[in-house]
């Protein structure tokens, strides 16, 4: 196997990668390409990568203006994978990479098993309904990789490397103004214990009941993606499932949500599930561990009163 490329936005996401790329690599080098500066590709190395090196986001152009230059080095050094974050900005790089590279890409890869003979990958068809495994003998691949997949260990400090910057070729896309993102109030992925709340919860003032028990028991409340993306009660950050927060707490509750496939798929790997939903018959409550058939109020309320006392 040649060497493994890692693509990260930020050095959260090049740590995960750098472990993808231990598991993977069967012993071939890393080479990292971290958004920041020379700190981040030196934590990078630290991490495990052979050499990394610094993509700065430049003055006057978005970070993905990178993508042509890494195109030509992957094209020139021929790695035989490319691991990126299953990021919004690293899924579009992923799909131009591919493109220039004209290479394989796979969303979200899982079950991933490299051989010489190539690579096998697990991906999600109609939005999480089916899982279709693929395998590619080509002679660089594309995967993006989910922010849980792969917990990587300590840094080692000890660790050295070849460190340098990526220049950046031209643009074609100039930046005239940015503006910071609306701060984040929660960190869904960090918590232990969760709240979901589904259009089962029909009133947005009703997030102050839900709320009051999140509260009690020391739990952050995240919601469906109708919720988010359609009525705009909670930051569209706060969305769990497939196409939003992908979640792996001790305790996820469930308050008011059906249970799809798309949305389940953000939970399924939290240790426990309970779902509060009156109808006895929904996907949440036939797949929670525990589920309390009821209107969410009266439930929500009792487990309030439970707690506190
Ligand atoms: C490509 C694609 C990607 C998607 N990605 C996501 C995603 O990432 N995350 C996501 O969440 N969804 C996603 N969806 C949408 C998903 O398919 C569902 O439509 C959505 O999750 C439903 O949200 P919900 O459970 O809140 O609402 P509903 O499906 O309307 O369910 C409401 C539930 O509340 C229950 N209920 C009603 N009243 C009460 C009451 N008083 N007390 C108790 N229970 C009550 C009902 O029995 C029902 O089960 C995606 C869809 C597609 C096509």
């Amino acid at each position: 196997m040649r060497d493994i490329w890692i693509i990260a936005e930020n050095t959260p996401w090049a740590r995960t990668l750098a472990a993808a790329a231990a598991t993977l690599s069967k012993g071939a080098k890393t080479i990292a390409f971290v958004n920041g500066d020379e700190a981040a590709a030196k934590d990078a190395i630290a991490h495990g990568a052979a050499e990394a090196y610094s993509l700065p986001l430049p003055a006057d152009a978005p970070w993905e203006a990178y993508t042509p230059a890494l195109a030509d080095k992957a094209g020139k050094e021929k790695p035989s994978l490319i691991l990126l974050s299953a990021s919004r900005r690293c899924r579009d790089m992923a799909s131009r990479l591919a493109a220039l590279l004209d290479a394989p890409c796979f969303s979200e890869g899982k079950n991933i098993t490299v051989s010489d003979a190539g690579v096998t990958v697990s991906t999600m068809l109609y939005g999480g309904l089916a899982v279709k495994t693929a395998a590619t003998s080509a002679e660089t691949a594309l995967i993006t990789i989910g922010a849980k997949d792969f917990e990587h260990g300590a840094a080692d400090p000890s660790r050295s490397g070849k460190v340098g910057t990526l220049p950046l070729s031209s643009a074609g896309v100039t930046v005239t103004g940015r503006k910071p993102r609306v701060a984040q109030t929660v960190d869904l992925g960090a918590a232990a214990k969760v709240l979901g709340v589904g259009r089962g919860v029909s009133e947005q003032g009703d997030l102050v009941v839900i709320r009051n028990l999140a509260k009690a028991i020391g739990a952050e409340v995240g919601c469906s993606r109708p919720i988010a993306e359609f009525f705009k009660w909670m930051p569209e950050e706060c969305y769990i499932g497939i196409s939003g927060q992908q979640l792996k707490p001790q305790l996820y509750i469930a308050v008011g949500i059906s249970g799809q496939a798309q949305h389940y798929f953000g939970i399924r790997d939290a240790r426990t599930i309970v779902s509060i939903n009156k109808d006895k018959e929904s996907l949440m409550n036939q797949n929670a561990d525990y589920f309390i058939p009821a209107d969410w109020k009266d439930a929500v309320t009792e487990l309030l009163k439970a707690v506190q006392k």
